[in-house]
């Protein structure tokens, strides 16, 4: 498999040179030459396979350029029991006849970022070891990514990470998961600042070329290939946990952000999966509904970005949705372009022609926002209704996707994170404090490791080449 750039770069590449790379050399997202097409014969056979095997056949799709026997090491080796909590995995829980949750937060930092960035990190231990090469992670997070990240990286041979997060500012249960780590590889920056001064750091540094090239510089953001198929498995899985039959559909409800989780539920739709719709669920900051009902993308200002009680979904644009829409162009490099390059860019907006918009339905999308007072409710229902609490981002999941269900065809919301995590809306919602797991209580009380430092660019990368 090769892959090329949705925006034309015409030098094709194979997966393991993208994996250590974010955007393509021209700007543009990687994405397969083509999707492999999965037929009944192969449905029938993973049907009954343990979760790392599914994800090495599916991986084995995309993946030409490491040996079997490695690949099946990497993905027995990530997906266990020991650091998923359940043999399943991915288990899916029963609300009512016909409506699921699929747990994808079981993982050590209690979001779904754990089922790719676990994978990461030891594709690129392995990557890293056969070039004889190191990598130097810099990020800047608010919350999930960063953790999931740091605990995907930890005592990893060849990477080290530099974590930027705005000090004071992150939930104290997300900042004594990340700065209790006391792995030497592991390096938390409290930035004096907002989370925006941190990610103008990171630009200012990746923007400066030699620097980066000298230190090896890299990112794991959400437009990284890899995670995006690591997330293709789980839609499998999913789907053969909720049926009987190959012949049957489902549906998928996503709470969605950068659009990557869905974005992979498009993937394996496109290969065949019997998906009847995709319902992407916004919270109050509805950029990607808004694009799924009118055909207009407008990014938002910071100013105009709200900051919610799914904070995970607080975005300003949808770094992969260039990816849907290069597929609904019909791959047309130079379309995507004009949209992303010559309109977005320019101006912040764009609209798509009528007869692209006519084709969204065909791809299964539909859409809903959520807001504040509907995850209240929603975290309330479910808890007086079914004993289940869940957290504030698949509250939004779970409140769409009950304004699109269709008789007959079952609903899988994916739950993206427990409600451990966001305990105050918890609170909020049903008067009492959500279960945290047993291996997490008192974190709070470790002693943390991180170092605090002036939103200074040049600060920063001092303290890179330091410990690099
Ligand atoms: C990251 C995240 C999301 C959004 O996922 P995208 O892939 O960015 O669309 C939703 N919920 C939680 C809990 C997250 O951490």
């Amino acid at each position: 498999m090769k892959y090329l750039s949705t925006r034309g770069n015409a030098t094709q590449r194979g997966f393991c040179e993208i994996l250590l790379e974010g955007l393509a050399p021209d700007g543009g997202l990687y994405l397969p030459a083509h999707y492999p097409v999965v037929d009944a014969a192969m449905l029938a056979r993973w049907r009954g396979l343990a979760y790392h095997e599914l994800a090495y056949e599916i991986l084995s799709l995309y993946i030409a350029d490491i040996p079997a026997d490695d690949l099946r090491a990497l993905t027995a080796k990530t997906y266990t029991a020991e650091v998923f909590g359940t043999e399943q995995i991915v288990p899916l829980r029963a609300l009512e006849p016909a409506l699921y949750l699929q747990a994808l937060s079981n993982g050590p930092t209690l979001a779904f970022k754990d089922m790719a960035m676990q994978l990461l990190g030891n594709l690129f231990e392995y990557e890293l070891a056969r070039r004889s090469q190191v990598l130097n992670i810099l990020g800047a997070t608010s919350g999930d990514t960063g953790s999931a990240a740091e605990y995907a990286m930890r005592g990893k041979a060849g990477v080290n990470v530099f974590m930027l997060s705005p000090k004071g500012r992150m939930s104290p249960f997300q900042q004594a998961q990340m700065f209790s780590l006391q792995d030497a590889n592991i390096h938390n920056i409290a930035i004096e600042g907002v989370f925006d001064d941190c990610q103008d750091i990171v630009k200012a540094v990746s923007n400066d070329l030699a620097f980066k090239r000298r230190h090896h510089i890299g990112t794991v953001n959400s437009i990284n290939w890899a995670r995006l198929l690591a997330q293709v498995v789980y839609y499998f899985a999913g789907f053969f946990q909720a049926t009987k039959r190959d012949d049957e559909s489902v549906t998928f409800a996503v709470p969605s952000g950068n659009f990557g989780n869905i974005c992979a539920g498009h993937v394996a739709r496109m290969m065949g999966l019997p998906i009847r719709q995709l319902v992407l669920a916004t919270n109050e900051n509805n950029v990607l509904d808004e694009f799924f009902r009118t055909g207009s993308y407008r990014v938002r200002s910071s100013a105009e970005t709200h900051e919610t009680s799914s904070p995970s979904m607080d975005i300003s644009k949808a770094s992969n949705v260039e990816r849907f829409v290069f597929d609904l162009v019909g791959r047309d490099a130079a379309r995507t372009q004009e949209l992303f390059k010559t309109e977005l860019d320019r101006r912040g907006t764009f609209t798509i022609t009528a007869a692209e918009f006519a084709r969204i339905a065909g791809y299964g999308f539909v859409s809903g926002s959520s807001t504040h007072a509907d995850r209240l409710a929603t975290i309330r229902d479910t808890h007086e209704r079914f004993g289940t609490v869940v957290d504030t981002h698949t509250a939004d999941g779970l409140k769409v996707a009950r304004d699109h269900r269709s008789p007959g065809v079952p609903t899988i919301v994916l739950e993206t994170a427990l409600p451990a995590k966001f305990a105050e809306t918890i609170v909020e919602a049903i008067g009492r404090e959500p279960d945290r797991p047993a291996a997490l209580r008192g974190i709070e009380r470790l002693p943390k490791r991180f170092e605090v430092m002036p939103a200074d660019a040049a600060r920063v990368k001092a303290f890179i080449a330091a410990h690099s």
